[in-house]
């Protein structure tokens, strides 16, 4: 069954109502005070029952929640109205507010080796207002459980699925969050594998809004990056390392830089010459931040590095001038944390 978009469906529904009833409407989704369409009072009663009988006041159904022993991440298991299932994230941040983890497409064409998502292959891309209505969920749930922290900061597009093989959902979304919450620019952070034409795409394109890109790197080496990103090639590097460019010239600032995440998996990514590599493709680049990422299990035949590797890898890169951080993981308990989210929740530990 193809789902049909909230936006465009609302909008049709009401062609000849003047544009602050659709804002209005919008608005309306993003208050935990209202439950369902006749909750919003303001609107004409025709209207709501319109609504009532023609859209879901939420796109997604919860099927379970689960919490890890720390009660920092929640990983919601929902259902989209074709009966398939995606995952999102909740995760305290250091700064003790939370970070939503959405997912941009049931499953992934990427096939990157270390992920589990990428085992599934592409089902389907999320709409926007499925990928809106994860952020929604989070809401609401924080505002069933007070004795938890409240506040929403983060939004990151690091759950199933390559953001910018789901071009125009990922950036309505956005816009859409944006446009609806306190959330600002530097707060919502696309993680790409790095799909060229659509970043080239981004960087003309005035609906575009300049939020935080993280490029998953993984390696500054072209033929360990093709082995474990099956979606590079010969001159990605090279190509990537120009747009980089391009984009920083463009949009880069103090507060605004790129990321490369790289995952830190033994003996293929993460030796003393690795770390060169990406020291010196980083400083020829510029204003980039490095993420290492320490590998979580996934049953894809690799090992995390050790945290002696990880910090000496660190170090190395620290020495070359390049600002590097070493993720924390979150979640692994229920198969929250990077690269552990799959379809059904079979691979747990
Ligand atoms: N498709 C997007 C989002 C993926 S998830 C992308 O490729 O960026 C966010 C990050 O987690 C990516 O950098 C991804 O490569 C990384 N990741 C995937 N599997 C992982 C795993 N098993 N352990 C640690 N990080 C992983």
């Amino acid at each position: 069954m193809k789902h049909i978009n909230r936006k465009e469906k609302i909008k049709s529904l009401f062609a000849n109502e003047p544009s602050f009833r659709l804002k209005q409407i919008e608005t309306a989704l993003f208050s935990t005070d209202i439950k369902n369409w006749n909750d919003i009072s303001t609107l004409p009663e025709s209207m709501r029952q319109i609504l009532t009988k023609e859209v879901p006041f939420i796109s997604l159904k919860v099927e379970k929640i689960h919490d890890n022993k720390n009660k920092d991440t929640y990983k919601a298991i929902i259902e989209v109205d074709s009966g398939d299932k995606v995952e999102t994230v909740l995760m305290l941040n250091p700064r003790g507010y939370w970070t939503v983890c959405v997912s941009s497409q049931i499953g992934c064409a990427m096939k990157c080796g270390f992920c589990a998502t990428g085992k599934m292959g592409l089902i389907r891309n999320l709409e926007s207002d499925e990928i809106v209505d994860q952020y929604r969920i989070w809401q609401e749930f924080l505002s069933e459980n007070k004795d938890l922290p409240q506040f929403i900061s983060n939004v990151v597009y690091m759950g199933m699925g390559e953001p910018m093989a789901n071009y125009v959902n990922v950036r309505d979304s956005v816009n859409s969050i944006l446009e609806h919450t306190e959330i600002g620019k530097t707060h919502i952070t696309v993680s790409t594998v790095g799909i060229l034409p659509r970043l080239e795409q981004l960087l003309e394109d005035d609906k575009w809004p300049h939020i935080r890109l993280a490029i998953s790197l993984h390696s500054a080496d072209k033929q360990t990056r093709k082995e474990i990103v099956p979606t590079s090639y010969d001159d990605f590097l090279p190509k990537l390392s120009d747009w980089c460019k391009r984009y920083l010239q463009k949009f880069g600032n103090n507060r605004h830089h790129l990321t490369f995440e790289y995952v830190m998996l033994k003996d293929v990514n993460d030796t003393p010459h690795h770390a060169k590599l990406l020291a010196k493709f980083s400083t020829a680049i510029g204003n980039v931040r490095v993420n290492l990422i320490p590998y979580n299990f996934t049953d894809c035949g690799f090992s995390c590095s050790t945290p002696e590797t990880i910090k000496a890898f660190n170090e190395e890169l620290e020495n070359h001038d390049v600002t590097v951080m070493i993720r924390k993981t979150q979640g692994e308990d229920i198969a929250a944390a990077c690269g552990q989210l799959i379809k059904k929740n079979e691979s747990k530990k």
